[in-house]
């Protein structure tokens, strides 16, 4: 009878693709049931809970509302996982920022290795992870009796489909919170464009893209094609965007059916990001682009004059 708990992420209104995605997982797992945590507080609470009620595959979704989830800090939240996670077999969160942030403190405070980045079931108790920016794949055996704890690669997996409403019931957690770590605020940037994560077309500038100014032709190609807008860590470490529209290895994992690298050069940890990408499109300057090498559709040319023309022959 494997049990699974899977952890939801959400922003209070709205659930994250990545739940369902996860929940893509544990259906590999040929589970017994699978019940998901959402844990928050708020008016939006319902509504989330009801998102996850509704994906195939879930059992049971267990509402925990407490004033200290009205943020989602990993700190608030693992101990009153681990005090769920009871009988459960396996505990996965997405590999997001969130998923990564909350399931390594749930596996240590359970006292257990967390297995990361899962990307496909070989078996109950054996994973593949991708390892050297992807290079390798990793089979990581879990022991018998010992509780799988970790996060699932989203970027492998196709998000479920819908199902009758599953029950939804009131959980309580009694755990213990730290008095180390509070909800100061949360500032975030414009929240027009789609999410870098779960967005199924993606626009890219790189280093070649020259500056912070002339980022707005990477923005503009972005909302012409309702994308979400990414950069490459030059592009980041260089100050031209924020270091939370990095894609690659250590920054964020993307598969969107449409992937445009804008003056990339194509280097193996930006790679590494975009494995999953659907199509693939480059525009650079350099014909010896490595970038080349993995686009479907490259366009040799200056992107000061590729990405206007582009933005002005979309409708
Ligand atoms: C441990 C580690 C982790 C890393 N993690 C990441 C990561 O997560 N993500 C990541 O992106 N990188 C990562 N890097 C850095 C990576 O190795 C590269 O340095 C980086 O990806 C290069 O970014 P870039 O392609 O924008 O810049 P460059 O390599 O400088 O390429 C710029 C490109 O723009 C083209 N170009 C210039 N001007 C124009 C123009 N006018 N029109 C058209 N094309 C033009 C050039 O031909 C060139 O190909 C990591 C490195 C290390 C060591």
């Amino acid at each position: 009878m494997a049990k699974v708990l899977v952890i939801a992420e959400h922003d209070g209104a709205k659930l994250n693709s990545g739940t369902a995605k996860v929940l893509a997982c544990c259906g590999e797992l040929s589970a017994d049931a699978i019940d998901v945590l959402v844990a928050g507080n708020g008016d939006g609470l319902d509504a989330v809970c009801a998102q996850a009620a509704a994906l195939s595959g879930v059992s049971r979704v267990l509402k925990n509302a407490r004033a200290e989830n009205a943020a989602p800090l990993a700190a608030m939240l693992a101990p009153q996982v681990v005090d769920l996670a009871g009988d459960y077999d396996y505990v996965l969160g997405p590999s997001t920022t969130f998923g990564k942030d909350l399931m390594p403190r749930v596996a240590a405070l359970l006292g257990l290795p967390a297995v990361s980045d899962i990307m496909s079931v070989l078996g109950p108790r054996q994973f593949e992870r991708p390892i050297y920016a992807g290079n390798a794949i990793l089979t990581v055996n879990v022991p018998d009796g010992v509780k799988v704890v970790g996060t699932v690669r989203v970027a492998s997996y196709k998000a479920v489909g819908e199902q009758s409403p599953a029950p939804v019931e009131a959980v309580a957690s009694g755990a213990e919170l730290p008095a180390h770590t509070r909800f100061v605020e949360l500032r975030s940037g414009a929240k027009d464009r789609p999410d870098l994560q779960s967005a199924t077309k993606v626009v890219s500038g790189g280093r070649g893209v020259g500056s912070g100014e002339n980022f707005r032709l990477i923005f503009e190609l972005a909302d012409k094609l309702g994308a979400a807008a990414g950069a490459s860590r030059a592009a980041v470490d260089a100050g031209f965007v924020p270091n939370d529209m990095q894609v690659g290895q250590t920054g964020k994992v993307v598969a969107p059916e449409l992937y445009i690298a804008v003056g990339i050069s194509g280097a193996i940890q930006h790679l590494a990001g975009i494995k999953d990408a659907g199509t693939i499109v480059a525009v650079n300057k350099d014909p010896d682009a490595p970038i080349f090498e993995v686009a479907d559709i490259g366009l040799v040319a200056d992107l000061f004059e590729a990405v206007p023309a582009l933005v002005k022959a979309l409708p």
